[in-house]
Parts: C-alpha cells; structure tokens; sequence
C-alpha cells in the first residue's frame, strides 16, 4: 500500500491503518449503507448501529475462536479504564489480584487498582538493564502468585519495551489478558483465558473504546455492589448499549477486525508481522554493537521493535534523519528513550525496508 504523503508512520498508538478502511469511514461518515445518514449521527438505537456492533462482535468472535461460554462486547474507555473497573468488579474484600510486571503498561494496571483492592506483584521484568517477561520454558514457576488470588494479570505486548510473551503465562489462576497491542496479530489462546481486553488505537483502529472477550461466568462472578456502568457483565446483557456508547469507534473496530479477516486472520498476518520485525531485529544483530536493544532475545515483540545506539545525542540525530526520510514516530516511549518501530498489522513490509537501509547507512557513517 502506498505511504500517504511518503510517509510511513511507525506511531505506538494510535497508528497506520490500511487506506481501505480509512476510505469506507470516510464514506461512511457521509451515509452509512445507504440510509442518507452518516456513521456519527445514527441513533445508537436504531437498527443501523445496532447491527453494525453486533457485526463488529460476531467478527471478532469468529477471530478469537471461542465459544457461547464466551462473551465478547464492548466497553467504553480505553485499557487503562478496564484496568481499573477490573480492581473494582473482582476484587472484594481481602481478594488479592496477581500482577506480572513486565512494562510500563502492566505497572499502570498496578496503579489502578492499588489505591483501591490488595495488589501481588507476581514478576518483575524489569531487573537490571533487560527488560523481560516470564521464560516459557519455566512453565510459570518464575511466577509467584498466592495460589487464591482472584486472578492473574499480564501484558500480552509491552508497547514500550518492545517485549511480548511467546505465548500465555501458565498459571491455575483465572488469566486476564491486557491484548491492546497485539491483539489479532498471531494465533492466540482465547480460550485459555478468563478474560481479555483490548483498547482500539493499533490493529482495531480507534482509541477511546475497548473490545472484551470474557468468559459469561467469570463476568458473572464480579460483586453486585457495584452501579451497573461499572459492571462489565451489565454491558455485556446490554449488547454493548448499555448508555451511549462511542458508535464511532465500535464501527471503526468492526471494519478493522474484518479488514483483518479478509487478510487471512491472524495466522497469515503474524508472519507478515515476523517478516517486518525481524528485518528491524536483524539489524541491530549485525550491526556490530552499533545498535543495541533492551528487550531481552528471547521476548522481542513482532510489533515494536526498540532499539538504541547508547548515545542520546546520536539517538536524536538518527530521529532526525529518520523524520526527513518520511520515516515518523520513531521515537521510543518516554522514560524508555532511544527509538522504536512500531509496526502493526496495518502496517506496510516496504517501510520496514526503509528504515532497514536507513538504520544500516546511519550506522556505516557514524560507527
Ligand atoms: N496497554 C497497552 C499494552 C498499551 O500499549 C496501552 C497504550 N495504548 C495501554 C494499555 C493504555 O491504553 P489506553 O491509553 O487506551 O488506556
């Protein structure tokens, strides 16, 4: 797909989205299917809206893979919302949730719920200079979690450190995904989970709202002393319509999980994400120490990539450069520094190539 403007926007979030998307919203927004009235001023009552989100819902059902014991509904909000309303449905009393630590975004889901409910820092990624998360191979005995904990939190996708988990952590206790950044970006273990949640802004288009895909009884189990907008299972029987929910961005999410459907799902698209991130990861390989990274070898992310020269000087140069080379939003997180490529579903192979050449040239004049 061509870059808009030779642009390649390497944002976190929100990010690229394929033109073919960005053009039926913007058809949309004039008429949605014919009905002389546009996306944003359908009643979320009518039967355009409704069927649009309930279209969005089968969609993302039919790429999560799971089943009726599954609900999948919309919350308004983004992940950090969830983070907290998760605190507030399932922790009662003296209940303790179970936290992996890997990332500036898991340590956020620890800060909404500590003010609040008893919260286990189960693992911490973050020791020394390496950011990592638990090895697979250890079959989650590197976590520790008291064994009657409410439920194990984790972040599939560390947008910042540019770390991920191979695959779910193992664990006897209920697991609750934080999937914002990767979600329907390779094959992934739904049904595993007792919940996961993903805000729009990367492979679902939109901020502000967030997909959930829960199991109907752990949903059920959250305590009743709760008002019902706060109650993720309240949405879930109200079809997501529970108030005015954020119609523009349900729709957004509904074209973008069946744009990824019509690429062949999430199996195809993982290796088109192998192939982008590990052109980027091979070049800080071999590029003789010039290029570092923090991320440990063995949790590199597929979807953004992080890497460094060790010299914040040289680091901004490279930015600039990267800037006038249409190559944009290079810049790694705050609090992280150096430079990351975030490169999601969307996102094309030939601006990966790109910033390949770029990084290699830069390296030849300043090593
Ligand atoms: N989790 C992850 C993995 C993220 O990358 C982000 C940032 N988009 C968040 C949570 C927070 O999302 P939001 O800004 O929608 O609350």
């Amino acid at each position: 797909m061509p870059p808009r403007h030779g642009v390649y926007n390497f944002s976190a979030g929100p990010s690229h989205m394929p033109l073919a998307v960005v053009d039926r919203i913007r058809e949309e927004l004039l008429d949605l299917g014919e009905t002389g009235i546009g996306l944003m001023e359908h009643s979320h009552r009518g039967s355009s809206y409704m069927n649009a989100s309930a279209e969005a819902a089968d969609v993302c059902r039919r790429l999560a893979g799971v089943g009726d014991d599954y609900a999948v509904f919309f919350m308004p909000g983004g992940a950090t919302v969830q983070f907290g309303l998760l605190a507030l449905n399932f922790l009662v009393g003296d209940q303790v949730g179970a936290y992996a630590d890997t990332s500036v975004w898991a340590r956020k889901a620890i800060d909404e719920a500590q003010p609040m409910r008893n919260v286990h820092v189960a693992f911490d990624g973050r020791q020394g200079d390496t950011f990592r998360c638990p090895d697979p191979d250890l079959a989650g005995s590197d976590l520790e979690a008291p064994s009657d904990a409410r439920y194990l939190f984790y972040c599939a996708n560390n947008t910042g450190e540019g770390t991920w988990y191979a695959k779910p952590p193992q664990s006897d206790l209920p697991l609750i995904g934080d999937l914002t950044s990767d979600i329907f970006s390779r094959p992934w273990p739904f049904d595993k989970h007792a919940m996961c949640l993903a805000a729009g802004q990367k492979n679902l288009g939109a901020a502000g709202c967030s997909l959930i895909i829960a199991r109907r009884d752990f949903i059920e189990s959250a305590t009743s002393k709760l008002g019902p907008i706060l109650r993720f299972s309240d949405h879930e029987k109200a079809e997501s319509i529970l108030n005015t929910p954020p119609t523009f961005a349900v729709r957004v999410m509904g074209l973008m999980a069946e744009w990824t459907e019509a690429q062949g799902g999430p199996a195809a698209i993982a290796a088109r994400n192998e192939l982008k991130s590990s052109m980027v990861w091979d070049t800080v390989d071999e590029s003789g120490g010039f290029y570092r990274s923090r991320a440990a070898v063995s949790a590199r992310s597929h979807l953004n990539v992080t890497f460094e020269t060790g010299n914040d000087s040289l680091d901004r140069t490279f930015l600039t450069e990267a800037k006038s080379a249409g190559l944009e939003n290079l810049a790694g997180l705050a609090g992280v520094g150096g430079m990351r490529a975030s490169m999601y579903n969307a996102f094309p192979v030939k601006g990966a190539e790109i910033l390949v050449e770029l990084m290699k040239d830069f390296a030849r004049r300043n090593g």
